[in-house]
């Protein structure tokens, strides 16, 4: 029974990583017939961000990424936010004492502070709690009993940690890693329980894959640290550890370290699904307001990391969930490309029906044009747009009359003579009864032979004149959105 789970801690925005490990937990779970639980851990209160946790729930939304179990959607295994789960901690950690794989510490973080610059001093700046160092310490392996005993009733300040085993060997098979196998003696005797009252991430996180039966932990590679002590926690409280998939790391386009939040918008593309301001007012763009589709970003995303091992490239997210198995996932960090997202996007657009871009079009810029006209203003631009709003961009012209003319047509084409000629063209067209793309195309081709021109000294000139641009969809196309009146008057227009 598959159950797996996304577990954002509220510290910011979601950024692509992020996203990333949601949307391989979802297509995981869905490909298995499973479930997928948001989970929201927040037992940092230092670090918490307002805002952060809706902003994670829309976002995933945006993306389709839609889960079972989690805050607001409810499940049998709830509350799904950590800091309301509080209380539930507290005896796990106490068990371990009892069980002497944990244990009582006193020692505040000035004295720790003492020790650690001590040791600087000393050469050793990576001083850690540990097997050897807690038996100079403050703690109750080290305190006689009733000392401890009195400290506790008296509600002096502690934490619980745990109790590293010096010397033995840690090892897991990660699904995408293969095998991991770490000394303890490497390891420090990590806070399960703070003096707050509130668990650690390592604690927390542990206590609540086992209580909702997560079967398969999918998160980022910058996790994998920590692994062999969740590993040997599940070993101490004598319960079955899920099976581990580490994600590879995202870089930078130019392959240069971990993608980073600054990179996107130094180097001018969105890293976020959705745009964040942050409580200094600093503004980071997402992919949803720079006008991506959802299913374009997504697809993105999944091959950052995932290959189908075929050359198909558009997947549906329903031809995701299909196609995608973890052994498929490589090891191997995955670069963004913000040109392929672009690539993406475009080819979602491609393939979007006119009504629907038209209804975008028409809510994006609140036209008021009949439906029937905007499908055909999609379906003249949609071939050279990336975004709606480049067609809108791009085809200005279609809605309005040209303002000005682009400069290098004129002078490369506008000639002696050319008004003329335009003239006599606009007499044919002024001529024609039915006024359809076949009908002007028609004619145009009979008007050139007439005239033994080329194709290339008359077209750019109606262009122009009907447009203002240089280059654009089919002339034609264009005529015929106009209609014979509007065509006639900015020919006129043109000309005079
Ligand atoms: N809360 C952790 C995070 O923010 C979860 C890591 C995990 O999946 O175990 O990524």
């Amino acid at each position: 029974n598959v159950r797996v789970r996304f577990a954002p801690s509220p510290t910011g925005p979601l950024h692509m990583g992020g996203v990333r490990t949601a949307l391989y937990n979802y297509l995981f779970a869905k490909h298995n017939n499973g479930t997928f639980i948001i989970r929201i851990e927040d037992t940092d209160q230092t670090r918490f961000v307002p805002g952060a946790q809706e902003y994670i729930m829309d976002s995933l939304n945006w993306c389709g990424i839609i889960p079972d179990e989690g805050p607001g959607i409810g499940g049998e295994y709830g509350p799904y936010i950590q800091s309301e789960r509080k209380e539930m901690y507290r005896p796990y950690a106490e068990s371990l004492v009892e069980n002497d794989r944990a244990y009582y510490a006193f020692d505040t973080p000035e004295e720790l502070d003492a020790v650690r610059e001590q040791a600087k001093q000393m050469g050793m700046p990576n001083w850690q709690y540990n097997s050897v160092t807690r038996t100079n310490l403050k703690n109750s392996l080290t305190l006689p009993a009733d000392e401890v005993k009195r400290r506790l009733e008296a509600g002096d300040p502690y934490v619980i940690r745990f109790k590293m085993p010096r010397n033995e060997d840690i090892r897991f098979e990660d699904i995408i890693r293969g095998w991991v196998v770490v000394n303890t003696n490497n390891l420090d005797d990590k806070v399960l329980f703070k003096s707050d009252g509130m668990p650690t991430y390592h604690l927390a996180n542990i206590v609540d894959d086992h209580l909702m039966k997560i079967s398969h932990v999918i998160r980022g590679e910058e996790w994998l640290p920590s692994a062999p002590m969740h590993v040997m926690l599940y070993q101490a409280f004598g319960w079955e550890a899920p099976q581990f998939a580490h994600l590879p790391l995202l870089l930078r386009p130019d392959g240069n370290g971990k993608l980073s939040k600054r990179d996107g918008d130094r180097l001018g593309f969105p890293v976020f699904p959705a745009n964040w301001t942050t409580a200094e007012g600093e503004l980071y763009s997402g992919y949803r307001e720079n006008g991506y589709f959802a299913g374009a970003f997504i697809n993105m995303l999944a091959f950052l990391g995932w290959n189908p091992g075929t050359t198909q490239e558009i997947f549906s997210m329903d031809e995701l969930i299909q196609a995608f198995t973890l052994d498929r996932v490589g090891k191997a960090g995955a670069k963004f490309d913000p040109e392929k997202t672009k690539w993406f996007q475009q080819q979602y657009l491609k393939h979007t029906s006119e009504k629907e871009l038209a209804r975008l079009l028409k809510e994006q810029f609140s036209l008021t044009d009949s439906e029937e006209r905007l499908e055909a203003f999609c379906k003249l631009m949609k071939e050279r747009a990336t975004f709606v709003k480049d067609m809108m961009a791009e085809g200005s012209y279609l809605i309005h009359k040209p303002t000005s003319y682009d400069e290098q047509t004129v002078s490369k084409k506008w000639k002696e003579g050319s008004a003329e000629l335009m003239n006599e063209w606009k007499g044919k067209l002024d001529a024609l009864s039915t006024f359809d793309a076949p009908t002007i195309e028609t004619a145009f081709k009979s008007f050139l032979e007439e005239k033994s021109l080329g194709i290339g000294a008359v077209l750019p000139l109606f262009r122009l004149l009907l447009t203002g641009a240089g280059t654009g969809p089919s002339m034609f196309e264009i005529a015929s959105y106009l209609g014979k009146e509007e065509t006639l008057n900015r020919m006129n227009d043109g000309l005079a």
